[in-house]
């Protein structure tokens, strides 16, 4: 089950600059909480167990700092 949880793990950059992907605006994503993923998830995804969900200033559109990064 997946939880959200208060940007307290600052790991996570608070914001990060990046081409959103709906409204392709380069832009200012804000961090909004960070999801924490069971470590047998994230291995079967191959993804970090803990991810960003951050925020587009422009459309506000919510994406994992996963996507963004790709
Ligand atoms: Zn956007």
């Amino acid at each position: 089950m997946m939880t959200v949880q208060n940007p307290t793990i600052l790991q996570h950059p608070t914001t990060i600059q990046a081409c959103c992907p709906t409204c392709h605006h380069q832009g200012e994503f804000m961090l909004l909480g960070v999801q924490t993923w069971p470590k047998v998830v994230a291995t079967k995804m191959g993804m970090p167990e803990t991810i960003g969900t951050y925020q587009c200033e422009h459309c506000e559109t919510t994406i994992s700092e996963v996507d963004l990064s790709r």
